[in-house]
């Protein structure tokens, strides 16, 4: 099996930011919003307009102090070391949230590196060999499932890590890469 560089999302793929957030949002309006209400990308869609700018507000960089990993991320992540690849948080962020996002996803997963992208950068920041996202808008070539992206059909779509890392192990062993993936891949290792 071959090793790749692998680029994976931080917040919905790595790190389940959405219910830390929701709950800030109720604890400071008694407003709750239940993560799987929330089907498409922006959230107001599913506020009261009185609330939009307090979603915002209630998203601070003390909220990553609470942030927990998705469910099966940290197995996850750790199978995809142990077969040799090189993995790399990018994230797309504010400059003030970027030391507590840093500090959250270090708590959790041995990173080697944590990449900041502009939004709608990823991929030509990084060119990774396999790009792991949550938003279709970032061009994933592995949509990691989440409710606010099932609107689209995607054909690398994975529901949870589990199918991630049976996915991951496919494309390593083809050789070469799918033209989808190959083609935005410039640092094999
Ligand atoms: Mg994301």
């Amino acid at each position: 099996m071959r090793s790749l560089v692998i680029g994976l999302d931080a917040d919905g793929v790595l790190l389940d930011y959405l219910p830390a957030w929701l709950n800030a949002l109720k604890e400071r309006t008694g407003y709750e919003l239940r993560v799987s209400e929330v089907r498409q990308w922006d959230i107001t869609n599913y506020l009261p307009k009185n609330l939009h700018k307090e979603l915002y507000a209630a998203r601070t960089p003390a909220l990553y102090r609470t942030v927990k990993p998705i469910p099966g991320a940290v197995a996850g992540y750790h199978k995809l070391l142990a077969r040799g690849h090189c993995l790399v948080v990018i994230t797309s962020d504010r400059p003030n949230f970027v030391a507590e996002k840093k500090s959250c996803i270090e708590r959790y997963f041995p990173v080697s590196r944590i990449v900041l992208a502009e939004h709608g950068r990823k991929r030509d920041t990084l060119r990774a060999d396999i790009f792991i996202d949550d938003a279709l808008a970032n061009d994933p070539d592995i949509l990691f499932d989440q409710p606010w992206n099932r609107e689209v059909p995607h054909p690398g779509r994975v529901l949870g890590w589990t199918e991630l890392v049976a996915r991951v192990d496919f494309l390593a062993r083809r050789h070469p890469l799918p033209v989808r993936v190959h083609k935005h891949a410039t640092s094999v290792v």
